[in-house]
């Protein structure tokens, strides 16, 4: 069971590793940010190469002002606003949902009435 488990979390790094550009380069959908962070959030190995891999392309872009605290500040901050973006996309799609929903019933009893 605990090799299992062990063999799936392999797998999932292998994707999340590739993805980890994309995420820094803000090209993941909501959907795979999602993934993304909530694999993050669980697996140290992977929060470590994010880690890295932000510290090294933010560093270079903030070569003056290079303190390892910030950088691992603006990582919780980038972190952040993407559970935001996430959040914000979900409550779109709801709204959306209800809206096609209501306009579907409206219709539905438009149709209902039209027959009675
Ligand atoms: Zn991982």
């Amino acid at each position: 069971m605990i090799i299992m488990k062990k063999k799936t979390q392999k797998i999932d790094c292998k994707v999340i590793e590739k993805k980890i550009q994309q995420y820094l380069d803000n090209e993941l959908s909501p959907y795979e940010m999602q993934v993304f962070l909530d694999h993050v959030k669980e697996c140290p190995d992977c929060k470590e190469e994010l880690t890295i891999r932000y510290m090294i392309s933010e560093g270079l872009t903030k070569a003056e002002e290079n303190n390892e605290y910030d950088l691992l500040h603006g990582l919780e901050e980038k972190m952040k606003t993407s559970y935001k973006k996430i959040r914000n996309y979900d409550i779109g799609v709801f709204l959306v949902s209800f809206m096609i929903l209501a306009t579907l019933g409206f219709v539905v009893l438009a149709i209902i009435f039209a027959i009675l």
